[in-house]
């Protein structure tokens, strides 16, 4: 009997041994496949943006003195917008390595969330195209939340960007912030294509992008970045979306 005991301890350490090797062989799969997505997308979503700053800093080359200001100012913020979408991509995918080995540093502190929402605002009014206009609604009273400004930033930014992104010229984006005893609340509601209703239940995974919206520049990282920000705040994320109507992304705090 003692012998059979013996063999069912040593049974369970080589079945707890095998389950640890099969976890960590997963994690390196999973890292490889990530590589090699990488590799795969960056060849593809690079190709572009680089061409564009190579000719357009030819053409630039090229000019003589007599070249209107007109013109070397179009290719100079041409070669500025890719190489700033070149920069946003590289960006993503360092903080998704960084959040994936569990590096990510969080740093919770009181944050007043009106002015912070008053400056990422006034930020990204920087990028919204024509007459497309972000408004929003704050608490009348100061309203405080403990938690990292960075990656808070961070998720507001990926999603007003989103809502710029997807939705034309000409159309509304709403940010409203509301707070209450349970805690506090961020809507960002567009008018844009919305998310087709089959695509939905992906949204939230690595690469994922909707059918609807190939033509638009993307990686499918932005929202599985917000959702894993969003862990590491105690944050939830929701959404709704009608397709061709647009979408409301919900962040909520608990107090
Ligand atoms: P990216 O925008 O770089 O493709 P995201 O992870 O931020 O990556 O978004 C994943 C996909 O979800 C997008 O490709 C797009 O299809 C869809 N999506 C996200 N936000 C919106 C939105 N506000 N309106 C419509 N579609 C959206």
């Amino acid at each position: 009997k003692q012998s059979n005991i013996h063999l069912e301890e040593e049974i369970i350490e080589r079945i707890k041994a095998e389950n640890e090797a099969n976890k960590a062989l997963s994690k390196e799969r999973e890292l490889n496949e990530m590589k090699s997505r990488f590799v795969s997308m960056a060849s593809h979503e690079f190709r572009t943006p680089l061409s564009t700053i190579l000719s357009s800093a030819a053409l630039i080359a090229r000019y003589t003195t007599s070249e209107t200001q007109e013109n070397r100012d179009k290719h100079i913020n041409r070669i500025k917008a890719n190489v700033s979408e070149l920069t946003s991509i590289l960006n993503e995918f360092l903080s998704l390595e960084k959040i994936d080995a569990g590096k990510m540093h969080v740093e919770k502190v009181r944050v007043e969330i009106g002015a912070l929402v008053t400056e990422l605002v006034s930020e990204l009014s920087t990028i919204t195209k024509e007459d497309q206009h972000i408004l929003f609604t704050i608490p009348s009273d100061s309203c405080y939340l403990v938690t990292d400004p960075q990656i808070l930033r961070q998720v507001l930014t990926n999603l007003l960007s989103n809502a710029i992104k997807y939705s034309d010229q000409g159309s509304e984006i709403h940010l409203l912030v509301q707070s209450d005893d349970y805690g506090l609340v961020f809507q960002i509601k567009d008018q844009g294509m919305g998310i087709p209703e089959n695509d939905q239940k992906y949204l939230f995974g690595k690469f994922f992008r909707a059918h609807n919206s190939h033509h638009i520049q993307g990686t499918g990282l932005g929202l599985n970045i917000v959702q894993k920000y969003l862990e590491l705040l105690d944050g939830k994320i929701s959404f709704e979306s009608v397709e061709g109507k647009g979408s409301t992304f919900t962040v909520k705090f608990n107090n």
